[in-house]
């Protein structure tokens, strides 16, 4: 492997107001690391620390422990004595003792998928010196104790073995607090957590064979070299294949000196965002809890307070708490302690300024002190993503186009889903309220296991709380709730990540996992009952709840306004009937890609007039049966087009083989026999006639249209009648006539002479004419190489990936699923080509396609309709190759509209 930068800068180091790194070099350092030096260069209290780049990780893959440990062991020496010469302690003495953290962090946050240590450095003497330098021997104990607990988890592999196995150092303390009779940890008395430590140690003793190690260096190494495991653990793998993350990446490790908020009651830490990561509203908001450590409040076991004075009302009226229980019981940071709240406040505003865009930030106090341990660019829901956008623009703190490049496109689509029916919810009955933790309409049966989540088509994960472990099954439910938790509980953070709904922290829920139930008031809700859930209000319904189609406005409808301003690239839509042409137009659709016309031959009256058009033996019978379908595709047309009111409609001639409009059982053949009145036998004759070995390289396409003309000629008859009726009626429509499957010249211009001769005819016929096109489908390679030929005869060219991939692949599109996902989970092929176009390979024909095409043609008008048109790298990929539309389902116009403005202003940027 070749390094990219000089081999001594394996280690960053900052604090003090100086760092080595900064924000931009995200990549080397992770995006926590970057983001510490960065925070310290801007002078924000960060304590002390440094930085294992990403690529000591990779290096770690390739030549394992003991290199890697020999690489970088002076520099990482280097940097320990640095913070401690800044922090006036030293690592492993037994006096006045500096202890640190180990924590990962990849490029891109990946929220809890991998390891952290805290309280690293701690021994039997160690602690002596803690409790001599802090005067809190409940502290210096508690601390030790949680040391063992996550270095034997993360480090030893002390974990429970499967989900209905406890954790071992959970089941000793439940043990010591059944013979102490206390609920609590914060309960444990110094003798009870020192007893703790003994029976940890010796229960790590017991189950690896091997005494805890007391050397805090041995420690250290042992926590890195944990780290760069957990890149590749399970959890991470999973959540990398998830978001398309690269196995190359790595994880750097952050090692920083510890800060503790657990040090009693001046002491304490939280999570708080710069904005609403859920509606993206400009209010500074977070969580926090006096005298707990880190994980503390995003693991969800005790319920955290409000930051703010405002959300703390908010949650008390969600929670039914009333104000005086509030200001006793669950103060607000800013109520309780307002020095530290208004230094926090100065540096919420200070790093969003800095890094224009919401933060997401981690903060202790240490007695009194406050140190921020982390900032990042929050996680947000689509609508919030939208609304912090254009609220950031028109506060000019960024400007049209990073507003625009700011926006993840896919996200769009949880703005696309459907949203309760306003009727609906004043009948559904409310069964219990939690905190709205992630926006959304979900309705779904109960599932109590994550694994278990894909047992319905339609499920809601019931956790008390959620872990890292659970992700897999919070992707596949439809919405997760939770008992226990804030709004920064694990499961609030990657369920809005996710854009999943989700309601925490709904107390009332009494989970019993083992009867596989929860109960509310007394009621007992079983695994397999449905539920609503409304992650924007928190209300958790009873039962299904219908739902409705969203509408595109306010501040959605201002980033696609802008959107268009930007894009050069139309998009289209594939629609096949009036009421999805309709559903594309209000998202903004430019015109229609594909029309797919074999699909209005399926509905119930009209298959019968189709099969008897296939089974027909004479041009004659094949004749009188399309007569019978001519009036429904022109009216059918008509609704098309007079739905895109004058915008461009291609449409797509017959295209699948005959045999998928035969019926294939007995019964039905029978029926069909009797209404056509001919013998069942000549119904099994035709359809053993028709069937065929490789059906999608067979008798299909242009193939159908060359071989019974009169397909072809009804189909033109149609299209240019229903656009002269429309005329007549003041709509002007001008078809785009698309023949699909095309290979060779011959087959286009055959085609393209059955068209224009019958067109003419009509004309003559009404003494009226419309303007029309006659192009193709290139989805077949051999199309591509010949595509200035093709061009010759054509007036525009449409890639057909969906085919086209299929053949250059020699992948089956209705069988590749036997084998794809297994190619995929071996690393054959990075992603489901026929989902995410093959740019490297059948991009080529594509480019090479339009290329050839425009060199006999240079105005030829190309765009795309396969099932790409619609997928973000593809469509930019389509922008880039010079395509004038790429055309997708209705419900991925906006996103297609998005990537189309954010293609033409990379390239400007160029
Ligand atoms: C294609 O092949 O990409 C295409 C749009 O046509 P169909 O999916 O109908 O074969
Ligand atoms: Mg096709």
């Amino acid at each position: 492997m070749e390094l990219i930068h000089d081999v001594k800068a394996r280690v960053f180091k900052f604090g003090n107001k100086k760092a080595d790194g900064n924000s931009s070099m995200k990549n080397l350092l992770g995006g926590k690391g970057a983001n510490l030096a960065e925070m310290c260069a801007i002078g924000i209290p960060v304590p002390p620390g440094f930085t294992i780049t990403t690529e000591v990780c990779t290096e770690y893959n390739l030549l394992g422990k003991e290199a890697v440990i020999e690489l970088i062991k002076e520099e990482v020496e280097d940097s320990i004595a640095n913070i401690e010469s800044s922090m006036g302690c030293t690592f492993g003495d037994k006096y006045n003792p500096l202890l640190v953290s180990v924590r990962s962090g990849a490029r891109v946050s990946m929220p809890g998928m991998m390891d952290t240590v805290l309280n690293l450095g701690m021994n039997d003497d160690v602690v002596l010196g803690l409790i001599k330098k802090t005067n809190n021997e409940q502290f210096a104990w508690d601390s030790y104790r949680r040391f063992i607990q996550m270095y034997g988890g993360v480090v030893l592999g002390m974990k429970p073995a499967s989900k209905d196995d406890v954790d071992p150092f959970e089941e000793i303390m439940d043990h010591l607090k059944d013979k102490r009779g206390i609920k609590l940890d914060t309960q444990f008395t110094i003798q009870d957590l020192k007893d703790l430590v003994y029976d940890f140690k010796d229960a790590v003793r017991k189950q690896t064979g091997h005494s805890f190690p007391t050397d805090p260096w041995e420690q250290l190494w042992g926590a890195i070299i944990a780290v760069f495991n957990s890149w590749n653990g399970d959890r991470a793998v999973y959540y990398r294949n998830m978001h398309g993350y690269p196995a190359e990446w790595g994880t750097a490790v952050n090692i920083q000196a510890m800060v503790y908020g657990n040090m009693g009651n001046n002491s304490g830490t939280g999570v708080c965002f710069t904005r609403d990561a859920g509606t993206g509203e400009n209010v500074f908001n977070g969580e926090y809890l006096i005298n707990a450590q880190g994980e503390d409040v995003v693991a969800g076991v005790r319920t955290p307070q409000q930051i703010t004075k405002l959300g703390s009302q908010r949650w008390a009226e969600l929670a039914k708490i009333d104000e005086a229980d509030r200001l006793e019981n669950y103060p607000s940071l800013e109520e309780l302690m307002p020095s530290i709240f208004e230094e926090l406040n100065g540096y919420q505003q200070i790093l969003e300024n800095h890094y224009r865009d919401m933060q997401d930030m981690e903060f202790t106090m240490q007695d009194g002190k406050l140190w921020v341990l982390q900032t990042r660019n929050g996680k947000r829901t689509g609508a919030a993503m939208v609304k912090i956008a254009v609220d950031l623009l028109k506060e000019g703190k960024i400007n049209e186009k990073e507003a625009l490049l700011r926006l993840q496109p896919t996200k769009l689509d949880e703005l696309l889903h459907p949203v309760f029916d306003p009727k609906a919810l004043k009948r559904a009955h409310v069964i219990a309220q939690g905190l709205p933790a992630s926006p959304g309409a979900a309705t779904g049966k109960i599932v109590f296991f994550a694994d278990e989540a894909s047992k319905f088509k339609n499920s809601i994960l019931v956790r008390i709380e959620t872990s890292p472990e659970d992700l897999e099954g919070m992707n596949v439910a439809k919405g997760i709730l939770t008992a226990r938790g804030g709004m920064t509980s694990h499961a609030a953070v990657v369920a809005r990540g996710m854009g999943k709904c989700c309601i925490s922290g709904a107390g009332a829920l009494n989970i019993n996992y083992k009867t596989r139930t929860f109960t509310i008031d007394g009621h007992e809700y079983h695994e397999g009952d449905w539920i609503s859930l409304n992650g924007s209000t928190g209300n958790i319904f009873e039962g299904k709840v219908e739902t409705v189609e969203p509408e595109l406005s306010g501040e959605f409808a201002e980033i696609m306004d802008l959107a268009n301003k930007y894009a050069i690239m139309k998009v289209r839509t594939n629609a096949d009937t009036p009421k999805d042409a309709k559903v594309a137009r209000n998202f903004g659709a430019q015109g229609i890609g594909l029309t797919r016309t074999e699909h209005m031959f399926f509905e119930v009256d009209r298959i019968k007039a189709m099969r008897e058009m296939i089974l027909a033996d004479t041009v004659k019978g094949r004749k009188q049966a399309l007569e019978d379908l001519l009036p429904m595709q022109r009216s059918d047309f008509e609704g098309i087009f007079e739905a895109m009111d004058g915008l461009p409609v291609t449409i797509r001639l017959l295209d699948p083989p005959l045999h998928e409009f035969v019926p294939h059982q007995l019964a039905t053949q029978k029926e069909l026999a009797d209404e056509m009145h001919i013998s069942l036998q000549a119904v099994k004759n035709k359809v053993a006639e028709l069937e065929e070995f490789n059906p999608m390289l067979g008798h299909r396409g242009c193939r159908l249209g060359n071989t019974y003309p009169e397909i072809t000629e009804t189909q033109t008859r149609a299209i240019i009648e229903a656009a002269l009726n429309l005329k007549a009626r003041g709509i002007i429509c001008n078809p785009e006539i698309m023949v699909p499957l095309v290979g060779t010249v011959k087959e286009f211009e055959m085609q393209e002479n059955i068209i224009r001769s019958t067109a003419s005819k009509i004309f003559e016929e009404r003494q009226d004419s419309i303007e029309y096109l006659v192009g193709t489908m290139i989805e077949i390679p051999r199309a591509a190489l010949m595509a200035d030929k093709i061009a010759e005869k054509a007036d525009f060219f449409s890639f057909g990936t969906n085919d086209l991939t299929q053949m250059t692949f020699g992948y089956s599109r209705d069988d590749a699923g036997k084998f794809l996902p297994v190619y995929i989970e071996k690393g054959i092929l990075k992603v489901d080509p026929f989902e995410v176009l093959d740019q490297e390979g059948v991009g080529q024909l594509i480019k090479m396609g339009t290329e050839r095409g425009r060199s006999v043609k240079p105005q030829l008008k190309v765009g795309i309709c396969g099932e790409h048109g619609g997928e973000p790298s593809s469509v930019e990929f389509c922008y880039n190759t010079g395509m004038d539309y790429v055309s997708c389902s209705p419900y991925r116009v906006p996103i297609a509209r998005l990537v189309s403005a954010q293609a033409a202003i990379k390239e400007a940027m160029r």
